[in-house]
């Protein structure tokens, strides 16, 4: 089932190629896990500091940006992962660590907070095969959420976010996560959830340069059968299931479907023990807007501070209908709690990522505005897809197979 969501109701997040609050940035293909999933060949090849500056400043050169998104691989396995922090916070961006937090521990993570690094975004979910950690349901892997949001609580002052792909035989378990998170909503910033892709061998036939190539070969490649067109409409109707009252504000559409949600967002307000309400598309707007009017750029990772504001917010912002609303709920709440009036009211977002789509005609679906731009020959290059620029020069075409004769 899909959720009903119009997108002309939303906020159309303004985001582009040139002006957008994140790079990504990758100093190493190495990774210390194999999931299911990845997007990544997994080979031991780091960056030396030289190039990884080089591709900071070919960013610089080419985009606006806020945040720069530090992954890879894992960016833990390079040795050099507190420079490159360094690095960042030098050119006066906001680092942000994506890692699968195997080899993260208090004291490195005191180094590079000391390097200036504002917050992480750890991938968890039940298919990565963690030693350990096999078998799980996304309800038990809350607990190993729940100890790396303490982890970076403990050391104060980061920005703590957790990335989970959701397949065919999880998305049932995706409002699990959902729940853990409104309930840590004091620790946890920001939860995505990224709808699982591979490239279909069975339907289509792919070409680079004119010549028709051997997509098996690409490790995002279709390995089984199973389903690759998870929408976040499903996610949001899931999700929905536990939270009816769960309400996308601000979204980026496909390149080719103005209607389809690439990125989806939701901001909710909740005191770890009640979801008081979500913020309406007009927030969202004055955010961007106001930051970029005086940053000059597009808003990345909201400090836990501001995020820690949330009934200042519900309290300032009534000209937003979902934010007046939340407050009406909220006062509703303490006046038959009154003790909960002592509790803060924090602020969370939810990120539902659909990528890539290939349609039944062969045209490929993209995110208009994708955030996630790494650097391949000093261009700007999809990092759900850089395998292929790496292994045939270019992004490759798409054409449905031609029924059999
Ligand atoms: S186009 Fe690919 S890399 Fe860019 S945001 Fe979408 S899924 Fe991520």
């Amino acid at each position: 089932m899909e959720a009903n969501l119009d997108h002309r109701k939303l906020y159309r997040l303004p985001w582009n190629l040139a002006d957008n609050p994140i790079v990504w940035l990758e100093p190493t293909q190495q990774c210390n896990l194999a999931c299911d999933g990845c997007y990544r060949q997994n080979v031991r090849e780091h960056k030396p500091i030289d190039e990884v500056q080089g591709d900071l400043d070919t960013f610089a050169r080419l985009r606006n940006f806020d945040g720069v998104s530090i992954a890879g691989g894992d960016p833990l396995c390079h040795p050099d992962v507190v420079q490159i922090v360094e690095r960042v916070t030098k050119m006066g961006r906001k680092a942000i660590l994506n890692t699968n937090g195997l080899d993260l521990n208090r004291e490195l993570l005191g180094e590079l907070k000391k390097a200036g690094l504002v917050g992480l975004t750890f991938h968890v979910d039940s298919r990565q095969g963690r030693p350990g950690w096999r078998n799980k349901t996304e309800a038990q892997m809350n607990e190993l959420r729940s100890e790396f949001a303490e982890m970076v609580a403990s050391v104060g002052g980061l920005a703590c976010a957790f990335n989970s792909t959701v397949y065919e035989d999880t998305l049932e378990q995706s409002v699990d996560i959902l729940e853990w998170a409104g309930k840590n909503i004091d620790k946890v910033h920001t939860v995505v959830f990224i709808a699982y892709r591979n490239a279909a061998l069975d339907n289509f036939e792919y070409y680079a340069g004119g010549k028709r190539i051997d997509m098996g070969e690409v490790v995002y490649s279709e390995k089984e059968k199973r389903r690759a067109d998870i929408s976040s409409r499903e996610v949001v109707a899931k999700l929905r299931e536990r939270f009816p009252d769960f309400s996308p504000c601000a979204y980026l559409n496909g390149t080719e479907q103005p209607d389809s949600f690439k990125w989806l967002m939701t901001m909710r307000f909740g005191d770890g023990q009640r979801i008081h309400g979500y913020v309406g598309p007009r927030f969202i707007e004055a955010v961007q807007a106001g930051y970029h009017l005086v940053k000059g750029r597009y808003l990345a990772y909201s400090s836990p501070g501001a995020l820690g504001m949330g009934r200042s917010v519900l309290a300032s912002s009534l000209w937003d209908g979902q934010i007046r609303d939340a407050a009406r709920s909220y006062l509703g709440w303490v006046t038959a709690h009154p003790r909960d009036l002592l509790k803060p009211v924090h602020m969370q977002s939810v990120l539902v990522i659909q990528p890539i789509d290939v349609l039944a005609d062969g045209r490929q679906n993209m995110c208009d505005g994708c955030p996630d731009m790494t650097i391949h020959d000093g261009r700007l290059a999809w990092s759900c897809r850089l395998e292929e620029v790496k292994q045939f020069g270019q992004f490759v075409a798409s054409t449905p197979k031609p029924p059999p004769s």
